[in-house]
């Protein structure tokens, strides 16, 4: 089991101490270890060696079937497209995705089959009698259906049943989701904590990264390991401002969208006269008018919705930095 984060220590102990319900909702940003914590506050629940309210002491029976993936009392429900990556990440066995021709790719959903066999998980008796524990990462992946299947359960688990959900778009959960569960804020972590664990992970100039993904380690670390560094983020704003398509053609669809969309957030927080946030501020053009690119924001939110599925990617790429380069040229007159 990896879901050691650093940072996770003090959020894991307060989780601990405070956990009142059988059901907590662990919500906060992306990239900034959820599923880590959820998984973490599993483990000690089933601890058998740990004091009521502590985290898990990693060497006990319970501790050991638990790292290895294989405990009777544990059920981790992940999208399809996420059990592979999510379980690697945590070192825990999975099953190479089967990528043969016309399969079907895998869903981003949480599935009512996924849910139905967890449910005959949740009315079998705890095999090892401490707890039987289920985490739903993300949550919001419940497509309606499931959720609905779940929340009997959710309000009255039987036995020794306990839940963890997380989630980093809490506010699309079902009401009735939500109000079953104890929420469980993850906050940012702390700046150094989290340069200091994207050191030891081999991430180079580590802060600009972390500031351009508004401090989540996590998506530093996958950006990173995607090819980008900190040099190439800090060169994007004046080659899209250059109209040079190719600044943002390694990018995937949604990336390149989404990096669009840091950049115009913070050449408006420059035409106010504040700091880039995600960019470091010499990295920005300064813009003497926020109006054009306010207009622009709103073609990126547009132009996002569709960003999964571009017809026809290099068309689509090469419109989108030509609004850019419009928008910004017209905002520094
Ligand atoms: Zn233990």
């Amino acid at each position: 089991m990896n879901a050691d984060l650093p940072w996770l220590k003090a959020p894991l102990a307060d989780a601990l101490a405070r956990a009142r319900s059988h059901a907590l909702l662990v919500q906060g940003p992306a990239g900034v270890g959820q599923l880590e914590l959820a998984v973490k506050l599993a483990q000690s629940w089933l601890c058998e060696a740990a004091a009521p309210a502590q985290p898990a002491c990693g060497q006990c029976p319970s501790c050991k079937l638990f790292s290895s993936g294989t405990h009777p009392d544990f059920q981790l429900l992940l999208p399809e497209a996420l059990e592979a990556p999510a379980r690697e990440s945590l070192g825990l066995p999975f099953e190479e995705p089967d990528t043969k021709a016309g399969k079907a790719k895998p869903s981003k959903e949480i599935k009512v089959e996924a849910v139905r066999q967890l449910l005959s998980f949740a009315q079998a008796t705890s095999a090892r009698g401490k707890a039987k524990v289920v985490a739903i990462f993300p949550a919001e992946a419940l497509n309606g259906v499931a959720a609905n299947a779940l929340l009997k359960t959710l309000e009255e688990p039987s036995g020794l049943l306990r839940f963890v959900l997380a989630s980093h778009d809490s506010a699309s959960l079902l009401p009735t989701i939500r109000s079953r569960c104890q929420p469980l804020p993850l906050p940012l972590p702390d700046t150094a904590a989290a340069l200091a664990w994207l050191e030891v992970k081999g991430v180079k100039d580590a802060a600009g990264l972390l500031a351009a993904t508004g401090g989540r380690p996590q998506q530093a670390l996958e950006w990173f390991e995607a090819g980008l560094t900190d040099a190439a983020w800090q060169a994007l704003p004046k080659r899209v401002a250059r109209g040079e398509v190719a600044a943002l053609s390694e990018l995937a669809p949604p990336r390149a969208i989404d990096a669009l969309q840091r950049l115009c957030h913070d050449l408006v927080r420059r035409s106010h006269g504040q700091p880039g946030q995600f960019f470091a501020t010499t990295s920005l053009p300064s813009p003497k008018r926020a109006a054009p690119l306010l207009a622009w924001e709103g073609e990126l939110r547009r132009a996002a919705r569709h960003a999964d599925h571009p017809l026809n990617a290099s068309l689509w790429l090469e419109a989108l930095v030509a609004q850019a380069q419009a928008a910004v040229t017209t905002s520094m007159r």
